[in-house]
């Protein structure tokens, strides 16, 4: 696609055991509802989503056929602002999957109290089959059908898993050639020309360092004397290797949908991002080294380090290999890499597990940096969104690390209780309309 690198590439799906990511969160909700006294009623709220969409998008190729692809926006909860979440451009894109990616967001911008509620977007597609120019007709007639849902009140849609600035810039122009006038608050992760935040491209990876310090800090572990796995070398996996590499750690597993590779010295990761802008696809196959030896997936997941970054894609750490993983820390850089059965294997070795929710959490709350400066129409430096991003994920994790101390449960239940509670709450202050 365009020259810039697509955001979240990931390691191809595990095709041992399919999972349901709905189901998935509806598990982990049962999980909670056993900690809190949330009245019966509005846990069935909680555990569907708002609204969605299906929307049929045809397009004409380069070599003028049509074809007809799939896409979804799902509005999970309103309950504590306009709806917000990524759009994901995906083969393995499925209804369920988008319904249980908006519950995340939810649950996200919930934890670390931004004023959202949670959405999210995809289009069943395999990007790297189609060319720039299919692409922006692609993402121009989901925009047009999905208009009626979004607004800067409303929902707004960002990047996600194979989409980018460029995707971005292409909804904030028909969006607002529909609207009769610029809406650059109907999108966040746009080009800084168009209103982009500086520090947006960087945010997720960057809320991974900060999260990632804090948990080590907390735990006793130097980081500058930590070995970092990380899984998936899009937009989060590639930016969190760069900042803990420059925090003093050895990088010494990295993989994307190319393959996984071993480093036991530790990578040199400024030379690594140097090759995968121009390398095909903007992939790690081909990059070789002294010291680097190509493993697999499942070898990369399980490798003796100190901490294990998955950032690729959901359901990767799984019933079959959870027990092998050897972190000491897992910080999830993706959006639910961990099933809730590995999760309790995980648990039993006494692994902790950063959850999504909070470990990655620093790319939607820096899109809640941008809407702000889109509504405001006053840019800030980019050094007064990094300051602010780190101090919202540091309040974050010390919030969630003490309810888990002071209720003695895991990292992730107690993001999951802060979260769910505050939604919780704020249906509960709305009453049920009418
Ligand atoms: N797609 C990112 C996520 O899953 C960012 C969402 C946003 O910025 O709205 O958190």
């Amino acid at each position: 696609m365009a020259s810039q690198q697509v955001s979240g590439t990931g390691t191809k799906r595990s095709v041992r055991t399919k999972i349901n990511p709905y189901e998935m969160l509806l598990q982990q909700l049962d999980l909670v509802r056993e900690q809190t006294d949330i009245p019966a009623g509005t846990w069935e709220i909680l555990r569907r989503a708002e609204r969605a969409l299906e929307v049929s998008l045809p397009i004409t190729r380069d070599d003028g056929e049509v074809e007809v692809f799939t896409g979804y926006r799902v509005q999970y909860s309103s309950a504590r602002g306009p709806c917000k979440g990524g759009i994901r451009y995906h083969p393995a894109v499925t209804l369920d999957e988008v319904k249980a990616l908006a519950g995340w967001m939810t649950w996200k911008c919930a934890v670390v109290n931004i004023p959202y509620g949670g959405g999210k977007g995809g289009i069943i597609c395999d990007p790297t089959r189609l060319s720039e120019r299919e692409l922006e007709r692609l993402t121009r007639r989901y925009t047009a059908m999905i208009f009626p849902l979004i607004g800067t009140m409303r929902d707004i849609p960002a990047p996600d898993v194979n989409t980018n600035s460029a995707v971005m810039n292409w909804i904030v122009d028909t969006a607002g050639l529909l609207h009769g006038e610029p809406v650059p608050g109907i999108v966040t992760g746009k080009s800084i020309e168009l209103g982009g935040a500086l520090g947006r491209r960087e945010a997720t990876g960057r809320g991974v360092m900060v999260v990632t310090l804090g948990v080590l800090q907390r735990l006793g572990i130097d980081i500058t004397k930590a070995r970092i796995a990380v899984q998936g070398f899009g937009n989060v996996g590639s930016i969190a290797a760069e900042l803990l590499a420059k925090q003093g750690a050895k990088i010494v597993g990295l993989s994307d949908v190319s393959g996984a590779y071993y480093c036991p010295t530790g990578f040199p990761v400024d030379e690594v991002l140097r090759y995968t802008a121009t390398s095909p696809g903007h992939l790690l196959a081909g990059y070789s080294a002294r010291g680097v030896e190509e493993i697999t997936n499942d070898e990369l997941l399980t490798l003796d380090v100190d901490v294990l970054v998955p950032a690729a894609l959901e359901a990767q750490i799984v019933t079959e290999n959870a027990k092998d993983v050897r972190a000491k820390v897992v910080i999830e850089g993706a959006n639910g890499p961990t099933t809730p059965e590995a999760d309790l294997i995980l648990a039993e070795k006494d692994v902790v597990v950063v959850p999504d929710i909070l470990a990655n959490a620093g790319g939607v709350v820096c899109s809640y940096f941008e809407w702000v400066q889109n509504v405001q129409c006053f840019p800030w430096e980019e050094e007064e969104t990094n300051q602010r991003l780190g101090r919202v994920m540091q309040r974050s994790v010390d919030e969630v690390w003490k309810l888990a101390k002071e209720r003695n449960v895991s990292l992730r239940l107690a993001a999951f209780i802060l979260a769910v509670e505050r939604v919780a709450q704020a249906i509960r202050l709305r009453g049920i309309f009418p």
